[in-house]
């Protein structure tokens, strides 16, 4: 294994852990470009936000609306990608608040892929407060 998000995850590479639970943890970015900048990251290796699970992608365009309202009365809906975002989304609000950033504002970032400047392919949540932050772009 050579990402160095899933030997941080293992344990294998030392790291402060700011926070953790089964699902994910969160480190200090070691290039800060903010006061307060922080990494979420999920324990699976999933390469970018593109490549989380959507559930209904298999599912040919047409059937998707229905298929995927059958799938959520039947209880079978696979929303783990969409849980696992939200997850991670909640944790960036909850390290806010223990940053002290939740009042001043703060900006979650996730870059996919290349055009993205994405330069560790695992996927994570950029999380950057404590200061006035640029434009987007
Ligand atoms: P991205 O460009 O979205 O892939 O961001 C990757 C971020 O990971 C960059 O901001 C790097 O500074 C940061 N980074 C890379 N390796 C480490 C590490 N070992 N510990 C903490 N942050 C890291
Ligand atoms: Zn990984």
């Amino acid at each position: 294994m050579d990402c160095i998000f899933c030997r941080i995850s293992s344990g294998e590479v030392p790291s402060e852990i700011v926070y953790q639970d089964k699902e994910a943890f969160a480190i200090r970015d070691i290039h800060p470009q903010a006061p307060k900048h922080l990494l979420i990251i999920p324990r699976q290796h999933i390469p970018t936000l593109a490549d989380v699970p959507e559930g209904h992608e298999a599912l040919p365009e047409e059937k998707i609306p229905i298929e995927r309202e059958l799938e959520k009365a039947l209880g079978e809906v696979h929303e783990r990608g969409e849980a696992l975002l939200g997850h991670l989304v909640a944790i960036a609000n909850l390290l806010a608040k223990k940053e002290g950033v939740a009042g001043s504002g703060y900006r979650v970032v996730i870059n996919s892929g290349r055009d993205s400047g994405q330069e560790v392919p695992h996927l994570h949540l950029h999380l950057l407060g404590g200061r006035r932050l640029g434009r987007l772009g």
